[in-house]
C-alpha cells in the first residue's frame, strides 16, 4: 500500500513516477564516473527504502507531492552524493526575505537560519545592522559550519528537531530550500514552535513544484527521492500552515526567468539528464572528462554542450516557453505567522 500524504492523512491520488534503485544510484552518482561508487549509492538506496523501488506520488487535494516510502536521504547519502556542495551566494529568495524581515523586525530581533549553507543570507542580515550574537544557525557541512561561525554566529551541526537552543526563542526562523529535503514534519514543527517566539515569523523557500513537473515534461533531469522528498505548491502551503497552527501570511513564486537564462538553463539540464543515458554524446563527453579537474574539466563539459544538437533542442523547447513572460518560476516562498 502505497504511503498516506504526509500533510493531509488521505491515500495518494495518483503516480508521478516510479524509479528503481538502480536508476536513481545512476542519477546521484553517475556509473561513467565511477562503478564501485555507484553500487554504494544502490545499497544505501536499498537500505533507506527497505526494497527496491521508490516513486513520487501526488495528493490533489493539498496540490502536494510526495516520495513513497517518504524518507529523507541520510548523511550518507548526502556524503556519498556531493561531498561539499556548492551553495549559490544569492538566491531571489534572499532578497525577497530581507525585504519582508526589514518592514517588520529590527536589526536588534534574533532569528535562526535552518540548514544555513554556507551563510551566505546570515552576512546579509549582519551587512544590514544585525547583530551576530542575535543569530543562531543549524548546518551539517564542515565548509559551511567553519563559514558560518567566522561570522560571528554559532552554528549546529545537528538536526533542527534535536537543536537545543538553551531556551533561546526567536523573532524569525527561516529554513530557505531545506522542507523539500526533509521528511517527519510534526517533529520538525514541534521544533520550530519550541524555538519560536509567540508572534515569530517563519520564511520558507522551496523548490517550485509545478517547476519541477515542467521539467520533467520537457526532458530536463528529473527530480528524484531522496534527494527532494516532497513538491510544494502555494495549496500545499496553505495545508501546512493549517495543520500545525500558523497563518499563511503570504506564499508568492520567483518572478518568471528570462528567456536567455532558460536558454542556457535547458541546454545544461537537459545535457546532464543525456550523460545518465548509456550511448549518448553527453555521456561520451562526461566520460572523457573524468581525467580533468576544476575548470578543465567545466571546459569540456561546456564544449560538450555545445556541440550537443539535443541540448540545444532543450534550450530552444524552455527558452520559447519563457517568451512574453510566460517562463515556470524556479522557486517558491512562504511567509508564515504563528497563530496567536
Ligand atoms: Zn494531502
Amino acid at each position: 500500500m502505497p504511503a498516506n500524504c504526509p500533510l493531509c492523512g488521505r491515500p495518494p491520488s495518483g503516480i508521478i513516477n516510479s524509479y528503481t534503485a538502480q536508476e536513481v544510484a545512476e542519477f546521484f552518482t553517475s556509473r561513467v564516473l565511477g562503478q564501485e561508487r555507484c553500487d554504494r549509492m544502490e545499497a544505501i538506496l536499498h537500505r533507506l527504502w527497505g526494497s527496491d523501488t521508490v516513486r513520487v506520488v501526488r495528493c490533489d487535494p493539498c496540490a502536494f507531492g510526495y516520495a513513497d516510502p517518504f524518507v529523507a536521504g541520510t548523511a550518507e547519502f548526502y556524503q556519498l552524493e556531493a561531498p561539499d556542495t556548492p551553495y549559490p551566494r544569492d538566491k531571489w529568495e534572499y532578497a525577497h526575505t530581507l525585504r519582508r524581515v526589514s518592514d517588520r523586525l529590527s536589526p536588534e530581533a534574533s532569528l535562526l537560519d535552518i540548514g544555513a549553507g554556507k551563510g551566505y543570507f546570515l552576512s546579509r542580515l549582519i551587512d544590514r545592522g544585525w547583530k551576530p550574537g542575535n543569530l543562531m544557525a543549524t548546518e551539517f557541512s564542515v565548509s559551511g559550519g567553519e563559514a558560518i561561525a567566522r561570522l560571528g554566529v554559532e552554528c549546529r551541526p545537528t538536526d533542527v528537531r534535536s537543536l537545543d537552543g538553551g531556551g533561546r526563542r526567536f523573532d524569525a526562523i527561516t529554513m530557505f530550500q531545506v522542507l523539500e529535503h526533509l521528511d517527519g514534519y510534526d517533529g520538525l514543527m514541534e521544533a520550530v514552535a519550541r524555538l519560536a517566539k509567540p508572534d515569530a515569523h517563519l520564511f520558507v523557500a522551496v523548490p517550485n513544484g509545478d517547476r519541477i513537473a515542467f521539467n520533467e515534461h520537457n526532458g530536463l533531469l528529473p527530480d528524484c527521492p531522496p534527494n527532494h522528498v516532497s513538491r510544494w505548491t502555494p495549496k500545499s502551503f496553505q495545508v501546512f500552515a493549517d495543520k500545525y497552527g500558523w497563518t499563511l501570511e503570504g506564499c508568492e513564486l520567483e518572478p518568471a526567468p528570462t528567456v536567455a537564462g532558460e536558454a542556457v538553463y535547458g541546454a545544461v539540464n537537459r545535457f546532464i539528464q543525456r550523460s545518465h543515458v548509456r550511448g549518448t554524446w553527453a555521456r561520451a563527453v562526461y566520460a572523457g572528462s573524468r581525467p580533468f579537474r576544476g575548470r578543465v574539466n567545466k571546459a569540456v563539459k561546456a564544449l560538450g554542450v555545445a556541440t550537443s544538437p539535443d541540448a540545444w533542442g532543450a534550450a530552444a523547447t524552455v527558452a520559447r516557453a519563457a517568451r512574453g513572460g510566460g517562463g515556470v518560476p524556479h522557486a517558491l516562498w512562504a511567509h508564515l505567522r504563528r497563530a496567536g
